[in-house]
């Protein structure tokens, strides 16, 4: 049994600052250290349950940023990882092979009141829909397992994630480490006890994959997000056929998921 494990770092307890990647103080470097070793023990907590629970092949994908947070060194040796920039797609190698998807540090889309360092790809992004849902990462993620016909069984995060998540995929395994406070505060749980509710909630994802849905929508897909400024060029740069409204909003359509996310993010590069 594969399963796909994509990994955020926004949502892991005890991360409540954007990761700063051009400031060159000794601080700063203690910060970034601690944010890797917080999601790579999160990140190992998933890997011993899903193990527990019966996968027999874990792929994890180092989604944050630049692609490499994970601490290589720490990571549970039964997995391969796929990290770095350049990829020819956004979640690289998910298909229809995999039992399921999960995701391991989420946040909440733009806007979410309550949400952990909310965002959408960027903090510039206001609002993305697929056909009128209003989606996230969390959504981006369901969707494109749902082409395959993989469902999402587990998203661990905050508690706006997690909420996100159910709401998105009926009966989909939630593990929340804190609860936020506003976007820059949270009430986080110790990494000891993260972990273990972690490793419990994917033991129990992956006894619940029959129970869960792929997520999907009826196509043709129409891809709408707002930023919030004026960066579009009329008629100019966004994915081919795209709608320019207003400069700051932009529309178009796939007849599927995965040719609708690379016009989106402009894979592959
Ligand atoms: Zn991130």
């Amino acid at each position: 049994m594969k399963i796909y494990m994509m990994t955020d770092l926004e949502g892991v307890s005890g991360v409540v600052d954007w990761e700063v990647c051009d400031q060159d103080t000794h601080e700063n470097h203690a910060r970034r250290q601690l944010m890797r070793r917080l999601l790579t023990g999160e990140v190992n907590a998933a890997i011993e349950g899903l193990f527990a629970g019966g996968a027999t092949e874990v792929v994890v994908n180092d989604g944050h940023g630049t692609g490499y947070t994970l601490d290589f060194e720490m990571i549970d040796p039964r997995v391969t990882v796929i990290h770095g920039t350049h990829r020819p797609f956004w979640l690289p190698e998910l298909d229809e092979s995999f039992a399921a998807t999960v995701l391991i540090g989420a946040h909440a889309r733009a806007g979410t009141p309550g949400g952990v360092l909310y965002h959408t790809q960027s903090t510039l992004v206001k609002r993305t829909t697929v056909n009128h849902l209003e989606i996230g990462e969390i959504g981006q993620q369901a969707l494109i397992a749902g082409h395959y016909g993989v469902p999402m069984v587990l998203v661990t995060g905050d508690q706006a994630a997690c909420a996100e998540a159910e709401a998105l995929v009926p009966g989909i395994e939630t593990v929340a480490v804190k609860r936020g406070l506003s976007r820059y505060a949270a009430v986080s749980l110790p990494p000891a006890r993260a972990r273990e509710r972690i490793r419990e909630g994917a033991q129990r994802a992956l006894g619940r994959i029959a129970e869960i849905k792929p997520l999907r929508l009826a196509p043709p897909y129409v891809w709408r997000d707002e930023l919030f400024h004026q960066a579009y060029e009329p008629g100019v740069e966004v994915a081919g056929d795209a709608v320019v409204h207003d400069r700051n909003v932009r529309e178009f359509r796939a007849d599927n998921i995965i040719d609708l996310v690379n016009k989106a993010f402009g894979y592959p590069r």
